[in-house]
């Protein structure tokens, strides 16, 4: 039965109706499961395997690469735990990365123990394809579209067909886009990673990470790697997240509006610099992203004259908290410069449209950054 997004996101993962049962069940909290006799089975050891992952990674898949058989998903503990695991186990000393150079802040402490580990690590912009540029004999290219917090895109087939015939192994970050914004298997990605705290499960309270792919090989070494580390999502955690991804699409429309909205009034003010949404027609990611993208995210990005200026509108805000990560139901605005490790301006905000009325969110941006001007 072919379905549309909303449908399958409301049915992901679900196991066959059976009498007394509830449609999502509840979650398994197991350190072991009763195993007499010969260790056979799915469900052993709390760290391999649990039936609440399992429906959960079921899901994930359904929404990655709707209609695919045979894809795997691997849930983790974090976004960062499922970024490492594909990173090392996949590469070995000796080898050569190349990393976007404009990607989460994260990424270059991984570099750190990437080189640690006598891992050559190369970087490039994501904007202008630019890894393309330092790809020559690389293990594995790791692409993060759109690049948080730039919001550049770079064009995933282009780049993941230039690494094939190199035979270089091609990773999507696909946390800002989420399944519905954007499908990396389907533009030719080996794997398509991201943190599920954002807005896959969208409500700001709690830590995921998943890895999508389709090659059986590859996908037991990110297995095995989880299996090794420990870094296991919770029961919990995972059977939130598995609730959440029932309004995902409801959410991302909601988020995906806002965010353009807002991106619209925002360019209407002549305080504003900067001001990126992949979704505005004028921007310049938008034409690679309307081919690759199905939904422009929730994240828009822009800059105030100094960090004054941004603290005040961030304190004048009454919609939107003032805390970092993004994708969450309720808007969030931060400075990005407060962390470092980015390279923006001290005034540059980052900016996460949450599922608020939209003519409430963006009259209370206006009213903010009226009054940030006094
Ligand atoms: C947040 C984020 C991560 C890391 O996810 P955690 O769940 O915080 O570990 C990785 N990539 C991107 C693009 C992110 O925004």
């Amino acid at each position: 039965m072919s379905t549309g997004e909303g449908t399958r996101a409301v049915r992901a993962g679900l196991p066959e109706a059976r009498k007394y049962e509830p449609t999502l069940p509840g979650p398994v909290f197991a350190a072991h499961y009763h195993l007499p006799g010969e260790p056979t089975g799915p469900y052993a050891y709390g760290r391999d395997s649990n039936p609440t992952w399992t429906l959960l990674e079921q899901a994930v898949g359904e929404l990655e690469a709707p209609g695919e058989t045979g894809v795997e998903t691997v849930a983790f503990a974090s976004g960062m735990a499922a970024v490492s695991a594909v990173l090392l186990s996949q590469v070995r000393a000796g080898d050569a990365v190349v990393l976007p150079d404009d990607g989460y802040q994260a990424l270059p402490l991984v570099r750190e123990q990437l080189e640690e580990y006598g891992v050559e690590v190369r970087t490039a912009p994501t904007g202008g394809d630019a890894q393309l540029t330092v790809l020559d004999g690389a293990k594995l290219l790791w692409i993060e579209t759109p690049s948080n917090p730039g919001l550049d895109v770079c064009d995933v087939r282009r780049l993941a067909d230039a690494a094939h015939a190199g035979g270089t192994l091609v990773a999507v970050d696909n946390t800002l886009a989420t399944p519905l914004g954007q499908r990396p298997l389907a533009l030719g990605a080996d794997f398509a990673v991201a943190s599920g705290t954002k807005g896959l499960t969208g409500h700001g309270d709690l830590l995921l990470g998943y890895v999508v792919c389709r090659n059986p090989a590859l996908a037991s070494r990110v297995r095995l790697w989880r299996k090794v580390v420990g870094a296991i999502p919770g029961p919990m955690e995972a059977w939130l997240a598995h609730r959440s991804l029932a309004t995902l699409q409801l959410r991302s429309d909601r988020q995906c509006a806002n965010a353009l909205a807002l991106a619209r009034a925002l360019s209407g003010r002549a305080e504003v610099t900067g001001l990126r949404y992949p979704g505005l027609p004028e921007d310049p990611s938008h034409e690679i992203a309307a081919e690759q993208m199905r939904r422009f995210g929730s994240v828009v990005s822009f800059e105030l004259p100094g960090r004054d200026h941004a603290e005040r509108f961030l304190a004048e805000a009454r919609l939107v908290d003032d805390a970092t990560s993004f994708g969450s139901v309720r808007s969030s605005a931060e400075r990005r410069g407060r962390w470092g490790g980015d390279a923006v301006a001290e005034g540059f905000i980052r900016f996460s449209a949450g599922v608020e009325d939209t003519d409430d969110l963006v009259a209370d941006v206006l009213r903010a950054l009226d009054a940030a001007e006094s």
